[in-house]
């Protein structure tokens, strides 16, 4: 019995190899799995439940699949797929969770997030994604019609690059006191996000004892994964087919 951990795959239109690859994973790796947890930033962009094009459509279909042979599914928002709601989720069979969510990992405890939230020097991100996870802002956006929310869409993933463009390579990571922070919140030793693509496993010190970060990488040239079992933990990656 293991657990499956993806996130920042960034589907999207103009990467179809991306969603292949996802596809595949989806009939061969993550059949033999018990739960799938997708921590964020699975779409590039998510503008509504109501959304009829192909490819949210396709993954849907994709999901409920797998959830129908068995695996429970596990999504939890990004900062990019954050409109996501429980229409779309029960459609592709998947259990929204929140961002921090606690679980028991075969006798240890983890703390899953999507990642942003612990960017905490970069003041303008925060500031932005206050506003935008309100109510009061989802509300009026999604009662807007597609066509303008598909616009809208559009000029925040160009504003996301160019303020990303500009920033110090340091902004976009992680701050280590928050990680510290929010370990010792929790009371755990082990954290799981994605976020940064910048996967890795980071050794740290956490409640007076030692602690893990484990990372997960975006799919972009590679796709990434975590898979865990009673036996501990396996961060590893495969080559994306163009
Ligand atoms: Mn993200």
């Amino acid at each position: 019995m293991h657990s499956l951990f993806i996130s920042d795959l960034h589907l999207h239109e103009s990467r179809p190899q991306v969603t292949r690859a996802f596809f595949h994973f989806l009939a061969t790796q993550a059949r033999q799995a018990h739960r799938l947890y997708i921590l964020g930033d699975f779409f590039d962009t998510w503008i509504g439940d109501d959304d009829d094009a192909e490819l949210p459509t396709q993954v849907a279909e994709a999901l409920d699949q797998l959830h129908r042979n068995g695996v429970d599914i596990f999504f939890m928002h990004g900062n990019r797929d954050f409109l996501l709601g429980e229409h779309y989720a029960s459609r592709a069979g998947m259990r929204l969770i929140p961002d921090a969510t606690l679980i028991d990992l075969y006798g240890r405890r983890a703390l899953l997030l999507h990642g942003d939230t612990l960017c905490t020097s970069d003041k303008d991100y925060q500031e932005f994604r206050t506003l935008v996870r309100s109510p009061a802002w989802q509300q009026q956006v999604l009662a807007q019609p597609l066509t303008a929310r598909r616009a809208l869409a559009a000029q925040l993933r160009d504003k996301s690059q160019n303020m990303n463009s500009l920033k110090a390579a340091d902004i976009m990571d992680v701050t280590p006191e928050e990680v510290v922070n929010q370990l010792e919140t929790a009371q755990v030793q082990l954290m799981i996000h994605g976020h940064t693509h910048r996967p890795a496993r980071h050794n740290l010190e956490a409640n007076g004892k030692p602690a893990e970060r484990i990372v997960l990488g975006d799919w972009h040239d590679h796709a990434w994964c975590l898979k865990a079992d009673e036996t501990g933990l396996e961060l590893y990656s495969w080559p994306i087919p163009d």
